[in-house]
């Protein structure tokens, strides 16, 4: 009777027959009978519990490769691995759930070898529960585990504290502060031992609790890599590499109208991500300051919309692209500037502060007012003033200025508007001094739906982001709009300084900076990254998530589905599912994918006596007949084991021919059939082309299939030539 973790209720474990352990790769939260569209465990009525313990080691896929990768792999679980070897019974059962280590008693028939139990053929289920000790460990003790020296029985904070970085979070990210001021606690009470460094510290299980605990939920999270780009760490690298591409592309003009923005070096060069979840990453020069220019623009804009509404904001200014000039002395047929984004609108948008939204605030109080919207979208990173630049924007205006008047003389502002107040409050937005970093946060409240990630402030309403963004998809970059909402498919702000806003919404915001601009005023190497970008991700707001698979998608969990796959093709292979089997080789799926312990889809058709499954597995997709797993099983052993006497027979008769066959003579193109591809459609044959020999044992419609020593590769370029003529399939 199934006590306890409803989630595997339904589960049906038949397939741990006999010695089997296997370990089911599920999915974070994802671990449901729905889900998996698994067998009610209850179905078999003469389930006779016993008391017999089996261990339930529950691991994440993640929790798995950070052991491995943080070499806490371990004596005790060698040892363990070794111990089982010899056991071999009762089956040890390693479910991937929760990233906890539980244990689980066995409350059903316990599988027995074929000669204690002659009708093994029967399925077996088993109700679980878990064991309540272990269950209460908390996520405290399962990073210190994971990270902990098992000869010093101490974690180290530095290593601790550089798998939190590979994760995204970093250690002066608002959300660990308490942590890194407990850390600083414990360095003081211990009277400094460790030099001036506190996070050099090695600290024992209670303490390192003590310090993680009031941070343990964002801690927890991002180990078990439940932020939006779970595997960040080759997310970056794509970046990197981006990066660097970007920074060969030497074209491109500073612009010169005043001289500060002159001075730049054109080598400058900067990227910051920063994902709605708080992760962080940045390359090249993403300190250096700058000023925001049209980068503002936006920003003034979702003030605006805040407290004024999307009505009011409106009616003085229109929502499409001008096709013209971003300075261009032109209004729309209604007598407004043509959107928030160009000169004349931004101008526009000014006033309504000034006159609308703070009218009884002084020109000083707007400008502090303004900055603190900056200050808290950014997380409290770097806003700040450059008055030099300031002073030229104001000396260089006759553009604006002349936007200003023809503005006037058409009425477009509120009432009270202060002309000149409003322009220098214009050229104040355009002169705030900010830095890469400081963008890629406030990029990702844009992302975010208003809320900054890192303060967890809700800055903005999320109506106001919707309406930012989409005039930032239509009207962001200029002249170059249309064909960067085409080519991009992104919402983006490029600035006259070098910047470029890109949001990913619901991902992540990136700021890409680098002063030399095309033609248009865009950054150059700015647009190149958001193209390069968009061709590696699918991240184009029109990308199909589902169905285009040339492109990756970092939100997905790359063993997670992974893993989801093998846990469909072993279930494929223990019900004894061809047409199922057919579909995953169809799919292009390497049907040689063994789970945790090593057992592959033949071990588990074996040991359920699927025989049409074993021949398919080898005449078809040609997988390798002597898999062995950790107990150093073949598919044969397993078939004995469970007295499938056919299957045993057919394996032994495959692996003696294919010892004996020769290399050579293989046909250059088989048309291969078994019953198993009966069901296919009559004009669905499987083209392969080998090199190597023919089948030792010709399938039962008489047809040669290929050899099973024909190589990965040619097994690869079968499928792959499958998937081209049957791109439906
Ligand atoms: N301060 C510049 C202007 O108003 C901003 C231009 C821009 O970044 O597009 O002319």
């Amino acid at each position: 009777m199934f006590k306890g973790v409803p989630t595997l209720a339904n589960l049906n474990l038949r397939f741990l027959k006999g010695n089997s352990r296997i370990a089911l790769l599920l999915p974070r939260g994802k671990a449901t009978a729905t889900s998996l569209d698994l067998e009610d465990a209850n179905a078999n009525p003469n389930n006779t519990p016993n008391t017999n313990k089996i261990n339930v080691d529950v691991y994440s896929e993640e929790d798995l490769l950070k052991r491995a990768k943080f070499g806490h792999t371990g004596k005790q679980v060698q040892q363990k691995i070794s111990s089982e070897k010899k056991l071999r019974t009762p089956p040890l059962l390693n479910l991937v759930f929760a990233n906890r280590k539980l244990s689980f008693y066995d409350t059903s028939s316990g599988p027995k070898p074929c000669e204690e139990n002659a009708k093994l053929n029967q399925r077996r289920n088993y109700s679980i529960r878990p064991h309540r000790e272990q269950e209460q460990r908390n996520a405290e003790d399962v990073l210190f585990d994971m990270f902990a020296s098992e000869e010093t029985g101490l974690i180290s904070m530095g290593k601790f504290l550089a798998g939190l970085k590979t994760t995204g979070i970093r250690r002066t990210d608002p959300r660990v502060r308490e942590l890194m001021d407990n850390l600083k606690k414990v360095h003081k009470l211990n009277n400094y031992e460790t030099g001036s460094s506190a996070e050099t510290q090695h600290l024992n299980r209670e303490t390192f609790k003590a310090v993680v605990s009031p941070n343990i939920v964002l801690i927890a999270k991002a180990f078990r890599q439940q932020f939006v780009i779970p595997d960040f760490s080759s997310f970056t690298k794509d970046i990197e590499e981006i990066y660097a591409n970007c920074k060969a592309n030497t074209s491109g003009k500073l612009a010169d109208y005043i001289p500060q923005l002159a001075r730049y070096s054109p080598n400058l060069w900067g990227v910051s991500v920063c994902t709605v979840d708080g992760q962080r990453f940045s390359i090249g020069d993403v300190d250096e300051p700058f000023t925001l220019q049209s980068c503002s623009k936006p920003l003034t804009y979702a003030i605006a919309l805040e407290k004024l509404g999307p009505k009011v904001v409106h009616s003085f200014v229109g929502q499409e692209p001008s096709g013209r000039n971003f300075n261009e002395l032109v209004l729309d047929q209604n007598k407004k500037p043509h959107n928030p984004m160009i000169n004349a609108g931004a101008i526009l948008t000014c006033s309504l502060m000034n006159a609308l939204v703070k009218p009884d605030m002084t020109s000083a109080e707007i400008f502090d007012y303004t900055m603190s919207w900056f200050k808290r979208l950014s997380g409290g990173e770097y806003i700040s003033f450059n008055n030099a630049v300031f002073l030229s924007e104001r000396e260089a205006a006759d553009r604006n200025y002349a936007l200003g008047f023809y503005m006037r003389e058409n009425k477009c502002f509120p009432k009270r508007t202060n002309l000149k107040e409003v322009m220098d409050y214009y050229f104040q937005c355009c002169s705030m001094e900010t830095n890469c970093e400081a963008m890629s946060v406030i990029a990702a409240s844009l992302a975010n739906g208003g809320i900054c990630p890192t303060t967890e402030e809700k800055v903005f309403r999320p109506e106001v982001i919707r309406d930012v963004l989409s005039i930032m998809h239509s009207c962001g970059t200029y002249d170059y709009s249309g064909q960067f909402a085409f080519k991009v498919g992104l919402p983006a702000k490029t600035g006259v300084s070098g910047g470029m806003m890109l949001v990913i919404p619901n991902v992540m915001g990136i700021f890409a900076w680098s002063p030399p601009l095309d033609t248009l005023g865009n950054t150059v190497r700015g647009l190149q990254f958001c193209d390069e970008l968009v061709s590696r991700f699918n991240f184009h707001r029109y990308d199909n998530l589902k169905h285009l698979s040339n492109k990756k998608d970092p939100r997905k969990h790359r063993y997670e589905t992974k893993g989801l796959s093998i846990v469909n093709l072993l279930f494929s292979a223990a019900s004894g599912d061809v047409t199922a089997l057919r579909r995953h080789r169809l799919s292009g799926m390497d049907i040689t994918l063994a789970d945790y312990d090593g057992r592959t889809a033949l071990h588990l058709a074996a040991s359920e006596g699927h025989l049409e499954c074993v021949k398919f597995l080898l005449e078809q997709c040609h997988v390798p007949h002597n898999p062995k797993d950790r107990w150093g099983n073949l598919p044969v052993d397993e078939a004995e084991n469970f007295c499938h006497s056919d299957v045993v027979e057919y394996l032994k008769s495959w692996a003696e021919k294919s010892k004996d066959a020769p290399q050579e003579c293989f046909p250059e193109a088989v048309t291969t059939t078994t019953e198993a591809d009966e069901e296919l459609p009559t004009n669905t044959t499987t083209s392969v082309s080998h090199s190597g020999n023919t089948s030792p044992i010709p399938s039962e419609s008489g047809f040669r299939s290929p050899s099973p020593l024909s190589s990965e590769a040619e097994s690869t370029a079968s499928v792959a030539s499958v998937d081209k003529t049957k791109p439906g399939l």
